[in-house]
């Protein structure tokens, strides 16, 4: 089998199989052994009960002592059985699980693993997992991965498809050369790949992680340099200076620009009438007030008779660009002539959206990719602005750039980044950097706590909602799947919707709804019709809801501080005092000791970094500081040191003529090398 080889020539993988995989976006064998797991699991000997630890995950090995109890409470089922060994009792309970009252029989013995729960000397677990005693001692020997799955397909069944797999793919020849392999410590590829998904030890996992991290910045930051512009100083095709408009819009806007604010307009305006296009990128924390500074930039475009372009991420975060927009027009009377562009629009509205982008009748155009699709054309594209940049490909910036003639370029970004890793991921981009915060925001009060504050939790959100406030809960996975002890976002609804007052409007949000549905709720959320949104990280960039003023994240374990700083983010927007509560389903010390610098610090460049110092080398999987620059396995953060000695091992790649680097050269040309996102949002 080689990369291009189709799935459906692995044993076991039928059509019902393959289109579970499909969606996963895994069509052939080089998706699959690409398809990384997102984490593993260790699984220990069991222990007696009476040992079993409280916050711990562990196995016992039990007898079913009672007839499983089934209660139904609305939509939920909830199932009690207890179980017992010589050295004492526990309670187990699943949810949503009514056909375990067959399988579960009395007398019968089974191995359960989950986390053990605790008050005072009576020990429990939730929705632990059942294995049969022989199927438990198999799993015992190793690490054993997990995949991201989705409803239908297990763990085991992605297992072994990979194994039977690898066991027949043809890898490529070794494209490094032997002096960059030891260089680097890079162990080959086959093996990498072999380690990744079926790990001898936990170093031998750490070192198939580094040749992949490797290998992926290297993919990323060659094709950088190949595609990065020639002439990187392009003449000003659009000198552009400052009107009546932006002086008037500052005037009348409610509040006055921070000092940040103020310095960072100075430079566009100084790079807009200068020399050569605009290449800029604008740093500033979540709630710095980037957007307005955008906006300046665009007003000043279009008062200038040419036309600017906002790209978001997300279609939600363009709608709502869209009707800030909308809002400052009415209440300011500036002069933009506004059109959205998304791909969820009708074949109708996206007509006539293209017909006054191409009239110029409009003259400010917001949307998401749809910007850079081939039927738009532009009269006269002087300004691109692209929010939260990191999500975007370079390829994709420079589509949208070549639309125009040479336009300006500016990149909004909240990630904190140190300048050395943002001078390799964004070229030769300037920076301006917002370093402060508007004043007069009341501080977020945070708090770090174990799953059993969440009766707590739910009645004080009840209270805010009695105040006519808002709540997000965000957990980390979207839908059910099948091995997974993390909250995901339809069952947490529906726990949600059992703990809270009657007639509370709870939704849910993911990455895989439809994008007109996802904008819908986006609307009725920041419209005030929706209580309660249970999201995954998919709200994390740049939504902008002032009267949210809750911001629970379960199994806050799992996520970077930079993310869990950029989540809070959404609260504390408007005039309310907000909260953050960060549950955590492990109470171990290092990870209270992580989640406590969210406790002390509102500065994401010190979260980072600090989060940054504690995290050793062990932790190589799970927690990953965001989603950002779309890296599967790599993490600017953690391995900031890879990504400078890739890039100037790059560098050596290019300037070399030798001959000596072709392999390396031949391999990224033929850009065959994509992780598939297990990323679950
Ligand atoms: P971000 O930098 O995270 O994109 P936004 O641009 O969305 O932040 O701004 C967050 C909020 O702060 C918005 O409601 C915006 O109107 C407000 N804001 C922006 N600048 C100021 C300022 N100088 N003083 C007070 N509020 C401001
Ligand atoms: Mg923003």
């Amino acid at each position: 089998m080689n990369y291009n080889s189709s799935i459906s020539e692995i044993r076991g993988v039928g059509e019902k199989t393959a289109s579970l995989f499909k969606k996963l976006n895994i069509e052939n064998a080089g998706e699959l052994i690409n398809f990384l797991p997102r984490d593993y699991d260790e699984f220990s000997q069991p222990v007696p009960i009476s040992e079993a630890v409280p916050g711990e995950i562990c196995a016992v090995d039990v007898r079913v002592a009672s007839i499983p109890n089934l209660k139904r409470i609305r939509n939920l089922t909830i199932l009690n059985v207890n179980v017992a060994d010589n050295s004492g009792d526990m309670q187990l309970t699943f949810f949503n699980m009514p056909y375990l009252k067959n399988t579960l029989k009395r007398g019968g013995s089974y191995i359960f693993r989950g986390r053990v729960q605790a008050k005072g000397l009576f020990k429990s677990m939730e929705q632990p997992k059942v294995y049969s005693y022989d199927e438990y001692m198999k799993l015992t020997k190793k690490l054993q991965p997990i995949y991201s799955l989705t409803k239908g397909l297990s763990n085991n069944a992605v297992s072994k498809a990979v194994r039977f797999c690898l066991d027949k793919y043809e890898f490529p020849d070794e494209y490094y050369t032997e002096e960059l392999l030891s260089e680097n410590g890079l162990i080959d590829y086959p093996s990498a790949i072999e380690e990744i998904h079926f790990p001898e030890s936990r170093e031998s996992l750490i070192n198939a992680r580094r040749r992949l991290v490797y290998d992926e910045f290297f993919a990323f930051i060659y094709n950088l340099r190949k595609n990065k512009n020639e002439n990187d100083n392009t003449p000003n095709n659009f000198k552009m200076f400052e009107t009546a408009d932006t002086v008037k819009f500052i005037e009348a806007l409610p509040f006055k620009l921070t000092k940040g604010q103020l310095k960072c307009w100075g430079e566009i305006k100084q790079d807009i009438s200068g020399e050569y296009a605009m290449n800029r990128l604008i740093q500033g924390d979540v709630g710095s007030g980037k957007t307005v500074v955008a906006l300046l930039s665009l007003l000043l475009t279009a008062s200038n008779n040419n036309q600017g372009a906002l790209m978001a991420p997300t279609e939600v975060l363009a709608v709502q660009h869209f009707e800030t927009v909308k809002g400052y027009i009415e209440k300011y009377g500036i002069a933009f002539k506004p059109v959205l562009l998304i791909g969820s629009m009708t074949a109708k509205q996206k007509k006539e959206a293209y017909e006054r982008i191409e009239s110029g009748d409009a003259n400010l155009i917001i949307g998401t990719h749809a910007l850079i699709q081939e039927k738009v054309k532009y009269k006269s594209l002087a300004l691109v602005v692209t929010d939260e940049q990191h999500r975007f490909g370079v390829k994709q910036r420079e589509a949208l750039a070549g639309k125009g003639n040479d336009p300006h370029l500016l990149v909004m970004s909240a990630t904190p980044i140190p300048r050395t890793i943002a001078i390799i991921m964004y070229g030769d981009l300037k920076i301006s950097i917002i370093d402060e915060l508007p004043a007069k925001r009341l501080p977020i009060k945070n708090c770090v706590v174990g799953a059993n504050y969440r009766p707590t939790a739910y009645k004080f959100i009840a209270g805010e909602l009695s105040k006519k406030r808002q709540a997000y809960v965000i957990c980390p996975l979207l839908e059910p799947s099948e091995n997974d002890e993390l909250e995901n976002v339809v069952d947490y609804s529906e726990k949600l919707r059992a703990a809270l007052p009657d007639g509370t409007r709870i939704k849910y949000l993911h990455g895989k709804l439809k994008g007109a549905e996802k904008n819908s709720i986006m609307e009725e959320f920041s419209k005030g019709e929706i209580d309660v949104l249970v999201s995954t990280t998919v709200i994390e960039v740049g939504i902008n809801v002032p009267n949210a003023t809750v911001m629970m994240v379960e199994n806050a374990e799992r996520f970077g501080l930079a993310q869990l700083h950029q989540l809070r983010g959404r609260v504390g927007r408007g005039e309310y005092q907000s909260y953050c509560i960060f549950i955590s389903t492990k109470n171990d010390e290092s990870t209270m000791k992580r989640l406590e610098i969210l406790n002390h610090s509102n500065d994401g460049f010190h979260i980072a970094s600090e989060d940054l110092k504690l995290r050793g080398p062990g932790d190589i999987f799970g927690i990953r500081q965001s989603g950002d620059f779309s890296f599967v396995i790599g993490d600017v953060f953690t391995d900031a040191d890879v990504l400078k000695k890739v890039s100037a091992d790059v560098d050596r790649v290019f300037a070399d003529s030798s001959g000596k680097y072709d392999r390396i050269k031949a391999h990224f040309d033929n850009g065959a090398f994509n992780f598939v996102d297990f990323r679950s949002i």
